[in-house]
């Protein structure tokens, strides 16, 4: 009679393996690249709320310009923005745009843009 066999060999075990590290080599660059991308989209939408408070306080005719004025329950955000990416926003005056700590640390891949003029064809905005 013959001897039932149970379990997998130790080279099916290996190839199995084999084939989840290719996919994992694969995809794990490609996760963290659609990270950073949404990260600095969050963050870029943070800076459209940062700047949109600003010109609404400006309008109510407040003349400073900072994270008491403009975050609370009696500012024009509820909550401070956060960078998603950890980057620590600057609100700027009535003539600058607000900023990210992270903005444009890598000219070659927008994906880790953190700015306003992110993606800005022309110089006319
Ligand atoms: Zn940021």
């Amino acid at each position: 009679m013959k001897r039932m066999m149970k379990g997998f060999t130790l080279v099916e075990i290996m190839i199995v393996v084999a084939i989840i590290a290719i996919l994992a080599a694969v995809a794990i660059p490609n996760f963290i690249k659609y990270r950073r991308s949404s990260q600095a989209t969050a963050c870029v939408s943070n800076l459209k709320q940062i700047q949109a408070a600003k010109e609404q306080a400006l309008m109510a005719g407040k003349t400073t310009l900072d994270a008491a004025t403009l975050y609370g329950s009696t500012g024009y955000i509820k909550v401070e923005p956060k960078c998603p990416a950890g980057g620590t926003y600057t609100i700027g005056d009535a003539t600058t745009d607000p900023t990210c700590s992270y903005s444009e640390t890598d000219a070659n891949d927008t994906s880790t843009w953190h700015s306003l003029d992110r993606g800005a064809t022309s110089t006319g905005g």
